[in-house]
């Protein structure tokens, strides 16, 4: 499995699905998730409105998923990332836990490429660093336990995220 880095909107990327970071409602919010709704057309809402109706929606650290609508993907994965509150709220095992339900949904999909933002630290404040790591050691541990994943992509919007990523991965 090869893990590559861009720069750039998630939503422009071609792959076999985008993963959102998304509210435990999934409500289409700002940042990353309003993107993937804007672009990705009104499907999305619905079928998310679909699972909030069977299920409630999605508790942090699990992960759903929808069609992709216009977007350049054939699978949305929502994922719903911890918010930060200062780190003994057991936030780096459910941020981990959103990279791991993530890679396991799409690998029972048949996905082959699989582009991840940087889930929780736009609006849900958590440290850059820190959530790289285990971005980063989260789907290294698992390369090996997956079957049809063949790339990971990480796409950093901004671009204190793509230096973190960059020296991180070329360690
Ligand atoms: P969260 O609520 O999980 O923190 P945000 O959407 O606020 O979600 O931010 C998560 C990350 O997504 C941030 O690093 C932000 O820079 C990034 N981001 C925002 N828009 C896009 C986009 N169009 N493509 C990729 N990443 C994006």
């Amino acid at each position: 499995m090869k893990i590559e880095l861009i720069q750039g909107d998630i939503t422009s990327i071609p792959c076999d699905a985008i993963v959102n970071a998304a509210n435990s409602k999934l409500v289409g919010g700002g940042g990353v998730d309003g993107a993937i709704h804007r672009v990705g057309g009104t499907i999305i809402a619905q079928q998310c409105a679909e699972i909030r109706q069977q299920s409630g929606g999605c508790p942090t650290g699990e992960a759903v998923y929808t069609d992709a609508g216009n977007l350049p993907a054939r699978f949305v994965i929502h994922t719903v990332g911890p918010i930060w509150q200062g780190g003994m709220k057991n936030e780096p095992e459910l941020l981990a836990n959103c990279y791991r339900n993530s890679l396991l949904l799409a690998d029972r999909l048949g996905v082959k490429s699989i582009t991840f933002p940087n889930i929780s630290t736009g609006v849900y404040g958590y440290p850059k660093e820190e959530a790289a790591e285990i971005a980063i050691r989260t789907v290294q541990e698992f390369a090996d336990k997956l079957h049809s994943i063949e790339k990971v992509i990480f796409v950093c919007f901004d671009s204190e995220n793509v230096k973190i990523y960059r020296a991180l991965l070329s360690q």
